[in-house]
């Protein structure tokens, strides 16, 4: 869908410089989805994986991050050993309702309550990211960390419309529940894409 050079916003790679490829297509629903665009494939001629890999290489940073849409929908196996060839670091930010396809250096999952996230990639999540909406959502977020391995990071962040409303919510769990930490869009506050 497209292609940009920016700084990851949110969860574990927070600040770092990162070139994002942004695949079209999905079909979980999220009513508060902020890509809407992306949901019809259709609507997003397809870019051969070499032209994305050059154009990824034009960038100084070695760190993409793959995302969408779900980009699981999609064998992302002819990408990501292209991008390794390349040298990349990859990253993935998925909802995990698609089998895993593709050689990652980081697994952000977000799960997403209109489709579940698939066992196997619970277990191969780097870090599990769960958007706030309302209150709810915390008790839905621990279902999900007993569900993913022991050294899986965990993480809170507010949807993004919801933001002055879910974030004291959001400080306070995280001060009683020291194990989750809070992530933020941060690209959203500086304004960058
Ligand atoms: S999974 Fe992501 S792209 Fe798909 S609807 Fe939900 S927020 Fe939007």
């Amino acid at each position: 869908m497209e292609q940009f050079y920016t700084i990851q916003g949110e969860g574990f790679n927070t600040g770092k410089a990162a070139y994002f490829i942004r695949l079209g297509g999905c079909d979980i629903g999220c009513h508060w989805c902020d890509v809407k665009e992306s949901w019809d494939a259709w609507q997003h001629p397809p870019t051969a994986v070499d032209t994305i890999v050059e154009n990824a290489s034009q960038h100084p940073a070695r760190t993409v991050v793959v995302t969408g849409g779900e980009p699981l929908i999609y064998n992302l196996q002819p990408l990501t050993t292209k991008l390794k060839e390349a040298g990349f670091r990859i990253c993935l930010e998925t909802s995990g309702a698609y089998p895993l396809s593709g050689e990652w250096d980081w697994i952000c999952l977000s799960p997403k309550k209109f489709k579940a996230p698939l066992p196997s990639v619970l277990h191969a999540a780097h870090e599990l990211k769960v958007i706030v909406f309302n209150k709810s959502d915390f008790k839905w977020a621990e279902q999900h960390a007993e569900m993913v391995g022991p050294d899986c990071l965990l993480y809170l962040q507010p949807e993004w419309s919801k933001a002055d409303e879910v974030t004291p919510m959001i400080v306070e769990y995280v001060k009683n529940h020291p194990q989750w930490m809070i992530s933020l869009q941060t690209h959203k506050y500086l304004d960058i894409p």
